[in-house]
């Protein structure tokens, strides 16, 4: 065969894989949907036999350390409510609740009645506690808001959903325990009242809350119930509590989260819509790529002023992020720029863009897939894309690993989410190697 016979039928080709990952892409608009009201729930599944405990109001720090020291002694899960004011005015409970395996959620700035504030007002109130409380101590906070007196709305609800928070958090089970109430009455009327899913209101503050605590995960545990945190209670089988498990998105993350090349924030959350990082994408590009050995090596001739190597604890080199930066620069999958000291950066932290990531997509689709320099002219071109930059774009849309929008952009500067990684790696494991197309050259 000669060169212009195999350039065609390299054509024919692409055009039979465009063909198979058109059909794939058209199943996934990538596009960062309005943030939808958070759901108010007061129970969790009626299907297994969990209860989550939930405590509210961290402000007095003696009665609130007891109950803590009571769950810690009794190892039980369960998730903290915080109001920000309170989060920053006694900074030793705040530490505390911090360290510890409790799961900080909100419960507003100053605890109002959110049913009575305008717009503004619920944005800057709902999520003022979980702010403050990483802003002091760093720690990661789930989505979840309990309404200070349990009041909510529509709009309560839609101003969560504003401010990133998945569920407005309720109860089903209220012990009154803030009232004075004894310990007595407090165990007796959560025992008598327990069922599958419940979600138990208690408070950090109340006087008798901390002798009633241990009372009560004896009791619960001895008829059968498992404690859990209230994202736990909600996720039930689900992988994530904030993936939709199935469609296009939620299978690509669970094929990434089993094949070990990404992983969630924890058991619970995987942040979708989160950016990623120019480090972390070129982790997971390397994975993709089948590039990553154990051994980390170069230590000694770093390629990246800004990425050097890192030892851990035990005192042995870290692959994250210097091995993985390094194979991705070896591969030529990432290139970083010249600081205007001429020294080589990657700029690691930095989050990465569609541009960035269509542009290690099309060396992927060169290098690792075998599709050559060829490929360069194949997709189709968008206007918003800088010149210099329409042969990779166009290599990432034209095999179907990207998609513009449906108003013809590409936007190529807008921040690409955890998401939309996970999709595109996933269609660039599907994407057949050009030596399985059939063609001999
Ligand atoms: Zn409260």
């Amino acid at each position: 065969m000669n060169r212009s016979e195999s350039y065609a039928l390299f054509r024919v080709s692409l055009c039979a894989v465009m063909a198979v990952v058109a059909c794939v892409a058209l199943l996934v608009v990538v596009q960062v949907a309005h943030a939808a009201p958070a759901t108010v729930v007061y129970s969790g599944s009626r299907d297994q036999p969990r209860i989550a405990l939930t405590f509210d109001d961290n402000f007095n720090a003696t009665r609130a350390q007891a109950v803590l020291e009571a769950l810690r002694r009794t190892q039980t899960p369960a998730t903290m409510f915080v109001t920000g004011s309170y989060v920053a005015g006694i900074p030793e409970l705040t530490a505390s609740l911090a360290r510890g395996d409790f799961e900080i959620a909100d419960h507003s700035m100053s605890h109002p009645d959110l049913t009575r504030l305008s717009w503004s007002g619920l944005l800057y109130e709902i999520g003022g506690g979980t702010r403050t409380f990483t802003a002091l101590t760093g720690v990661r906070t789930a989505p979840l808001i309990r309404p200070p007196y349990g009041a909510t709305n529509a709009l309560v609800a839609e101003a969560a959903g504003h401010n990133g928070f998945l569920y407005v958090v309720n109860w089903d089970i209220d012990t009154r325990d803030w009232t004075g109430r004894s310990a007595d009455g407090i165990v007796r009327h959560v025992l008598d009242n327990a069922h599958n899913g419940a979600i138990v209101l208690m408070h950090l503050s109340a006087a008798h809350t901390y002798e009633a605590v241990p009372r009560i995960v004896e009791g619960l545990r001895s008829q059968g119930y498992e404690l859990v945190t209230v994202s736990r209670l909600l996720k039930g089988d689900r992988r994530f509590l904030d993936t939709v498990s199935g469609g296009a998105v939620g299978t690509a993350i669970g094929r990434l989260v089993d094949a070990g090349i990404m992983s969630g924030y924890n058991e619970d959350y995987f942040g979708p819509e989160d950016g990623i990082t120019r480090a972390q994408t070129a982790k997971v590009m390397v994975q993709l790529a089948g590039l990553h050995t154990e051994e980390v090596e170069r230590v000694a001739d770093r390629t990246f002023m800004d990425v050097p190597p890192q030892r851990g604890a035990d005192g042995s080199w870290l692959s994250f992020p210097f091995d993985y930066v390094e194979e991705a620069a070896a591969a030529g999958l990432v290139q970083g720029r010249f600081d205007d000291q001429g020294r080589r950066i990657f700029e690691p932290y930095v989050q990465m863009t569609r541009l960035q990531m269509a542009r290690i997509l099309a060396r992927m689709a060169r290098e690792v897939k075998g599709y050559g320099d060829e490929a360069a002219d194949f997709g189709p071109t968008f206007g918003d894309v800088p010149r210099d930059a329409r042969a990779d774009v166009g290599v990432a849309a034209g095999f179907g690993l990207m998609t513009g929008y449906t108003d013809g952009t590409f936007r190529p500067y807008e921040l690409a989410t955890r998401a939309q990684v996970a999709v595109v790696a996933c269609r660039f494991i599907d994407l057949p190697r050009f030596s399985d197309m059939g063609i001999m050259d």
